[in-house]
């Protein structure tokens, strides 16, 4: 592993300060990715800066009905903390779907929006990658991508992003809470991470040094039916093969609104507007189901060994929606 120097930040303001004086600095908190790609070579910071011990480990719920989440907060806390459990199911389903409880007792909210790609191609330095080498080619399009991208890839990247976490928070229009050197500004979790187009390398509009200090949760999702499916090839401790994210509001048998964001098929999580547009004043029934994730799916691209994903898709965000549309209201 390249030396590097470590720094430990107490205040947000000390952690963006020490960022912007250190060219090449990356944020550590939980470490359960940055820490595996160092050792593997493909992250080489000059500077760790340690924001474990800010004060951005706090759920709570601000005056406006929303409910925040630190940047620090633990995955395994937030899958537990009555506010998530009662408001918004739907994320703490997706996290309890992610990796182990090992790692979720470690790895923090921030980092799990910024993990990266486990694309192995990204992961070998033996092997050209766009992603971790700009210009070098993509060795996973002619090789084994069997879990790459359906939706929105380009001809320089396929990757997919890992996070069943950020799929949750773009179907339930969370946003993220980012400060920098600048000062403070948010960003809709479903625009934080891009497409690759031709600049694989970056993966989110996050700009230098600025520091995930939390997600907010919106009253307007708050305790609507919502629920998290994710396939995978084992039943723990695997990334998603595809997932979708629903939350649901059904009056009289009549869609008001439909939030869906997919998983495991797109360089970010995918929120499906086309398919909730079609939805959106509809009858909440099969057909109309069947219909919409047909129309969003129309847009899908698959690549010669991941065709399935898109009936795979297709099939799991019916079924969410037809068990949502039949449970009872939450009172
Ligand atoms: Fe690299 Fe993206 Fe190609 Fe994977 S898919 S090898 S991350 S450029």
């Amino acid at each position: 592993m390249k030396p590097f120097r470590y720094v430990r930040a107490y205040s947000v303001e000390e952690a963006t300060a020490a960022h912007a004086g250190r060219p090449g600095s990356c944020y550590l908190a939980g470490g359960t990715n940055l820490v595996d790609l160092m050792k593997l070579g493909v992250e080489r910071p000059g500077t760790l800066i340690d924001v474990s011990r800010l004060p951005l480990d706090a759920v709570e719920e601000l005056p406006d009905g929303s409910v925040r989440a630190g940047g620090t907060v633990r995955n395994s806390d937030l899958a537990a903390h009555p506010l998530v459990r009662e408001r918004y199911p739907v994320l703490s389903r997706a996290l309890l779907a992610g990796a182990s409880g090992q790692l979720r007792n470690v790895a923090t909210t921030g980092g799990n929006l910024l993990q990266r790609t486990r694309c192995p191609y990204f992961q070998d330095l033996g092997k050209p990658c766009n992603k971790r080498e700009p210009g070098t080619g993509c060795g996973a399009r002619d090789g084994v991508h069997r879990d790459h991208a359906i939706l929105g890839h380009s001809p320089q990247c396929i990757a997919t992003h890992p996070s069943d976490m950020a799929v949750a928070l773009a179907a339930l229009d969370a946003q993220v809470e980012l400060h920098g050197v600048r000062g403070r500004r948010t960003l809709p979790v479903a625009e934080f991470h891009r497409l690759p187009g031709g600049r694989p390398e970056q993966d989110t509009e996050i700009a230098p040094g600025e520091l995930i200090t939390g997600v907010l949760l919106p009253p307007a999702t708050a305790g609507l039916p919502s629920a998290y499916r994710k396939a995978r090839d084992r039943a723990s401790y695997a990334f998603a093969l595809a997932s979708v994210a629903v939350v649901l509001d059904v009056e009289d048998s009549v869609v008001r609104q439909a939030r869906i964001a997919f998983g495991g098929l797109a360089h970010r999580p995918w929120r499906a507007r086309r398919a909730e547009e079609e939805l959106r004043g509809g009858a909440a029934s099969d057909q109309a189901f069947e219909a919409a994730m047909d129309a969003e799916l129309a847009a899908a691209e698959p690549l010669h060994d991941n065709a399935f994903k898109v009936r795979l898709a297709r099939d799991l965000a019916c079924d969410v929606l037809r068990h949502l549309a039949d449970s009872p209201p939450v009172a």
